[in-house]
């Protein structure tokens, strides 16, 4: 034990993607403002660090990481599943955009102390200690302002998570992961997990010369997807971006039921499935490429019958049945749960500021917001009045939770000058990256973003109706 006490204005546990873009926007909107950084891990860029070789984020590039520098590119893919559309950024460059926001501008910023491979450790005495994981040191922290949690998301990804299912022993089972450190050909290949990791298991084996007869995908709940062809930057896409909006916003406001809200989300292209017969129970925020989609509904040997409670050698045991399976199978898990509920705590909490989601599907966006409110926004009733938190997706009625908080907060927001100067010019703000370009003599467009926000108006106000329905 070292009784050496550090202090600083912020103490931020973890250095995830959430975190990162908090403390980014927090550097530019107090300019002496200090912050200590500490995570277990010894690179920034939290569950990134665990992924699987070749994933992806999987919205485009151009709004994720943090606000003050690019992750995207700018290019389009020219070939691949994802041909035609802005390239997502690898885990390798999520995590080297991290690695060189630390680097080159946390820490030469002076204003910015990293603790890699340290355990925030709250005693119960109130006190805030880090412990070095390699060290042993513990050292307390004396916070002048707050502690900043970015580790709310409890990101699970297959490599650092146990399967709920028992392996019978000589059975093949690995992690996604591992996948790219095969050495033979198996007969079959079954995938477990239905979400977007089970998705990416998929269309590498099928990328790798897999037969789909050769492949068996567990599915216990099957999932509502949005087409990412939908939202794209580029002032190309924005006629396509606003009818996007336009669709999902007219859904809501001309849907009698929930059901019927789904369905005319689907027939419009805002959401779609893998099996258009079978009814999706999930929805997580996942984006799929029509292309990618039509490759996956070419898996016949798709398992509806539950979760999976066991593997044996030659049978596997589900929820509702057990199959027979081959001996010769290699089990993918892609069963972890990338997105965990949220804790019911307010973004503001007095000493406490929780990076939670303030936006449909954007935690990093919602971070930099946060930062920005934390810094321009004075009591907390206020800014937890801009930051209401919006739920994580995890059910089909998510979806509209989701969106009626979302839309609330943009109400709100748009009544906030410097918050709304600030979203005008965020580069994380999905809205205004789709809107650049945008001249203001270009009447046709500026006349479809008004029609776009009175429509959103409309959702806001029929989306408690739909809601309603289903308590
Ligand atoms: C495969 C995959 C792809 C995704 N793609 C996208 C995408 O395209 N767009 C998008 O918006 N979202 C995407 N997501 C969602 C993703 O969860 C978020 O984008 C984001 O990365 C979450 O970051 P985080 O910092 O909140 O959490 P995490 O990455 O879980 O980071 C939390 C950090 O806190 C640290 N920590 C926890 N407890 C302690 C402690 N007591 N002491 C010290 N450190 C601690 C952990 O070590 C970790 O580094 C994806 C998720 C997955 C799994």
């Amino acid at each position: 034990m070292d009784s050496t006490p550090l202090e600083t204005d912020y103490l931020v546990i973890g250095t995830g993607a959430t975190a990162m873009a908090f403390v980014d926007t927090l550097l530019d909107e107090q300019s002496n403002a200090t912050v200590l950084m500490v995570d277990r891990l010894h690179r920034p860029g939290g569950h990134w660090n665990h992924a699987y070789p070749w994933v992806r984020v999987h919205q485009p590039s151009a709004w994720y990481g943090v606000a003050s520098r690019e992750l995207a590119s700018g290019e389009k893919d020219k070939v691949g599943l994802n041909a035609g559309l802005y390239s997502m950024a690898s885990g390798a460059e999520v995590l080297a955009h991290f690695d060189q926001v630390m680097q080159q501008r946390f820490l030469p910023s002076g204003r910015v102390r990293w603790l890699p491979m340290t355990d925030y450790q709250a005693g119960t005495d109130g006190a805030h200690r880090v412990a070095s994981v390699v060290g042993g040191v513990v050292q307390t922290v004396h916070v002048r302002r707050k502690v900043v949690d970015g580790t709310h998301a409890r990101t699970e990804v297959p490599a650092t998570h146990r399967p709920r299912y028992t392996v019978a022993p000589g059975v093949d089972c690995i992690p996604i992961n591992d996948l790219a450190s095969l050495s033979r050909p198996h007969a079959h290949y079954t995938v477990v997990g239905s979400g977007k990791t089970g998705i990416d298991a998929c269309l590498w084996l099928l990328a790798h010369g897999v037969a789909p007869s050769r492949i068996r995908w567990i599915m216990p709940r099957d999932a509502w997807f949005m087409d990412r062809a939908n939202f794209q930057p580029g002032l190309e896409n924005f006629e396509r971006n606003m009818g996007y909006s336009l669709n999902q916003f007219g859904a809501i406001v001309e849907a009698a039921t929930p059901a019927d809200l789904f369905a005319r989300l689907e027939a419009k292209g805002a959401l779609v499935r893998l099996d258009p017969k079978v009814e999706p129970t999930t929805y997580r925020c996942g984006t799929v490429s029509r292309d990618e989609l039509a490759l996956l509904r070419g898996i016949a040997d798709v398992v509806r019958l539950g979760r999976l409670q066991a593997i044996e050698p030659t049978r596997i045991v589900l929820d509702k049945a057990a199959l027979p399976a081959n001996l010769d199978t290699l089990y993918v898990d892609c069963s972890a749960s990338a997105i965990q509920p949220l804790p019911g705590l307010p973004v503001f909490d007095g000493a406490r500021i929780n990076l939670l989601m303030v936006r449909f599907c954007q935690p990093l966006f919602s971070a930099a917001l946060i930062a920005f409110v934390e810094s321009h926004v004075e009591d907390d009733a206020a800014r937890n009045a801009l930051c209401a938190v919006v739920p994580s997706p995890e059910v089909p009625r998510d979806w509209m939770r989701m969106w009626a908080a979302s839309l609330a907060n943009a109400a709100r927001w748009r009544q906030h000058p410097t918050l709304n100067a600030w979203l005008m010019k965020c580069r994380l703000n999905g809205q205004s990256v789709m809107a650049r370009g945008v001249l203001p003599e270009d009447n046709a467009r500026i006349a479809l973003l008004h029609q776009t926000g009175a429509k959103a108006g409309e959702a806001a106000a029929r989306l408690p109706a739909l809601l309603a329905m289903l308590s």
